[in-house]
């Protein structure tokens, strides 16, 4: 951690000026439901810009993500936004998908193309109706839905599937392009890669806000495989400080809140303003990381207990 991150968060302060969002997936059962909606109602008072919900691999949540998103507009005054993928849908399916995030009152999509739904190393083939790209799919949400904000990905270490840094940036180009107008990276441990992706798009003359993709490391051999599929390097330093805590889940809580700190409030130091959180549905790290960061829960205009209001009035 460099001397200016331990001072601002020394002085508890550093929010001013800095924004979040979460990201979490929809549930499966009642018992993940319950979670996810304890996650939400500990991080909203955080007043996030945007809360995102995932797509499963080929539409497989295509239900629960609507039902996740509606209930988000129904009980919060949080904004959330749809994930949305290209695999195994006609153009006309993932036009009809979009058309209903809409009519529920959804304002911002995060358009992908999607992973193969055999699984992530496999061979991706576009569907022969459907939009082959993310840059297809970005392309028409703009066209039917002017009204919609679309944001996309962006790897710093380069996609797995993009055999060189030319063909990268291409690809990013096309989306902003299309119409995006944010990308979110996928997550990555090691922020010199991250500064040196920015001087690429810039010199890439791409100017949209390129948002770190932040995942407190909840469980550090399944982080691991899930690096390993996404093409994100795990520093040999960084899994060092994991080593050992297997079976000591206490201390591994203590020692991923202190490392995702120190990545957040370095990325601070180097002029980074808004983060994007990997929360896995759970709340206890990303709110502490988010209280180094300064962050604190917004308190409602009026005299009542915090615990006697709904989230809609606690937050909005
Ligand atoms: P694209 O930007 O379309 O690019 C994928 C690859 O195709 C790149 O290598 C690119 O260079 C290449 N390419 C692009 N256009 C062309 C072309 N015309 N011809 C040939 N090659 C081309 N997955 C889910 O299933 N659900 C989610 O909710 C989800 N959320 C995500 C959120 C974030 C922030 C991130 C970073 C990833 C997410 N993913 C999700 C994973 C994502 O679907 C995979 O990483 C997928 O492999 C690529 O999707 P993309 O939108 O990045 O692809």
């Amino acid at each position: 951690m460099s001397g200016s991150a331990i001072r601002a968060s020394r002085n508890g302060g550093g929010a001013e000026g800095l924004r979040v969002s979460f990201e979490f997936f929809p549930p499966k059962t009642e018992a993940m439901e319950a979670t996810l909606w304890h996650s939400i109602e500990r991080l909203a008072p955080l007043s996030p810009s945007f809360v995102s919900v995932t797509y499963g691999a080929g539409g497989s949540t295509r239900e629960r993500t609507h039902a996740t998103l509606s209930r988000i507009l129904a009980e919060t005054p949080l904004k959330p936004a749809a994930h949305l993928t290209c695999v195994g849908a006609t153009c006309a399916e993932v036009d009809a998908v979009v058309d209903s995030y809409a009519e529920a009152g959804v304002r911002h999509i995060v358009a992908l193309r999607g992973d193969p739904v055999e699984g992530i190393g496999a061979t991706y083939r576009p569907h022969p109706g459907g939009y082959a790209y993310s840059a297809d799919l970005v392309a028409a949400i703009r066209k039917q839905h002017p009204e919609i904000e679309v944001s996309v990905s962006a790897y710093v270490e380069r996609h797995p599937e993009s055999p060189d840094w030319q063909t990268e940036l291409d690809n990013l180009k096309r989306k902003v392009d299309a119409g995006a107008s944010r990308a979110i990276t996928q997550f990555f441990f090691d922020n010199d890669l991250y500064s040196a992706f920015l001087d690429r798009v810039a010199a890439a003359g791409i100017s949209i806000p390129i948002v770190p993709g932040i995942v407190p490391v909840l469980n550090f051999t399944q982080t691991s495989k899930f690096a390993q599929k996404a093409g994100a390097t795990v520093p040999p330093w960084f899994a060092a400080r994991f080593e050992g805590l297997e079976e000591d889940p206490s201390t591994r809580q203590l020692v991923a809140a202190a490392v995702c700190a120190e990545q957040v409030l370095d990325l601070v130091d180097r002029g980074v303003t808004d983060f994007h959180f990997y929360t896995m549905n759970r709340a206890d790290l990303v709110y502490a990381v988010c209280h180094l960061l300064g962050m604190r829960a917004a308190k409602p205009a009026g005299d009542e207990p915090l615990e006697a209001l709904s989230l809609r009035e606690r937050v909005g």
